[in-house]
């Protein structure tokens, strides 16, 4: 029976670390970092993300200030927010919530964000830094799996780690961290042949495809380590992309959903927006 990796327990440890170093960071600099949040419309899952975010922000002394524009704000409307929020002082991280309503092109809207803000880690010029090895904001959710995956004591060095999904938000990132790690990495997405047969090769297993229940027991090699990101409503509960009952008889360690990924996801957004804070107050020079 696999050992569960508690992703709330972690981030509330991290949460801990970084509230101690945003009081360091106020009486060093008089003033707290401060998160820019934007939702565009009034999907209320988005909406509920943007309140656990400022809330968490709240809880380590981050000041957040949120943006809420309607449904049908344009994408030159949404780039004009950005604009103003890069260029202003107090603020040192912009968040658009995603997914952004289907006329507005993300990449156009992470490319406008100044890189030192941009606590997502999606523009291009973040993004381009971790494909380099020379990261600086990573993004939020990979910089969470990779910490729980750490948790389990695992030598990532060499150890065979399949990731399901290829988005720039979560599996691309996260393929570029473990190899970063010296992970041996295979990448597997919608067009991938034979799936199970590169899943039970996998010593580290994260599964990042927004499919409810798609990784089953018998794609899992005994003992390995299960990152599931997926989330899904079914009914009155949650579930991943991992079928989590039939899965944790098989694997070594198993996150679960709720309460793995998410609350990682949260605590990192915190620690790249008090390192935003400290990228800008060493006066970088902007590199738009
Ligand atoms: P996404 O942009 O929809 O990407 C899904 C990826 O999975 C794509 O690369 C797709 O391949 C691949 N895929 C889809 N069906 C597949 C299949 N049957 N076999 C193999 N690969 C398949 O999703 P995302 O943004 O990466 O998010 C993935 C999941 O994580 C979603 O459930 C999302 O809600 C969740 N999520 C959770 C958190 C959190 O904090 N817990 C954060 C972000 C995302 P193609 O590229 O070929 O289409």
């Amino acid at each position: 029976m696999a050992q569960i990796l508690d992703g709330k327990k972690l981030a509330s440890r991290i949460e801990e670390e970084v509230r101690k170093e945003v009081f360091a960071f106020v009486q060093a600099h008089g003033m707290s970092p401060c998160l820019a949040a934007i939702l565009v419309g009034d999907d209320p899952r988005s909406a509920l993300y943007v309140r656990n975010k400022a809330r968490a922000a709240g809880r380590v002394g981050i000041r957040s200030e949120t943006f809420h524009l309607p449904a049908q704000t344009t994408q030159a409307e949404l780039l004009d927010v950005v604009e103003t929020l890069s260029g202003r002082e107090d603020v040192h991280g912009i968040l658009p919530q995603m997914p952004l309503p289907p006329h507005i092109d993300p990449a156009a809207v992470f490319e406008r964000i100044d890189p030192r803000k941009d606590v997502d880690g999606l523009s291009p010029y973040n993004a381009g830094r971790l494909a380099l090895g020379r990261a600086q904001l990573v993004p939020c959710t990979p910089q969470g799996i990779l910490a729980l995956i750490h948790e389990t004591g695992i030598d990532l060095r060499g150890a065979h780690a399949v990731v399901v999904g290829r988005s720039n938000l979560v599996g691309k990132p996260a393929a570029q961290l473990l190899l970063m790690a010296d992970a041996t990495v295979t990448v597997c997405h919608s067009r991938t042949k034979d799936l199970p047969e590169h899943t039970r090769l996998a010593d580290v297993l994260v599964v990042a495809a927004g499919r409810p229940r798609l990784v089953t027991a018998e794609m899992v090699k005994p003992g390995a380590v299960v990152i599931d990101v997926g989330i899904h409503r079914e009914g009155d509960r949650w579930v991943g992309d991992v079928d989590f009952e039939g899965v944790r008889e098989v694997a070594g360690w198993i996150t679960p959903v709720p309460g793995g990924v998410g609350p990682m996801t949260i605590a990192m957004l915190l620690k790249n927006t008090l390192q935003a804070a400290r990228l800008q107050i060493t006066r970088t020079v902007s590199v738009r």
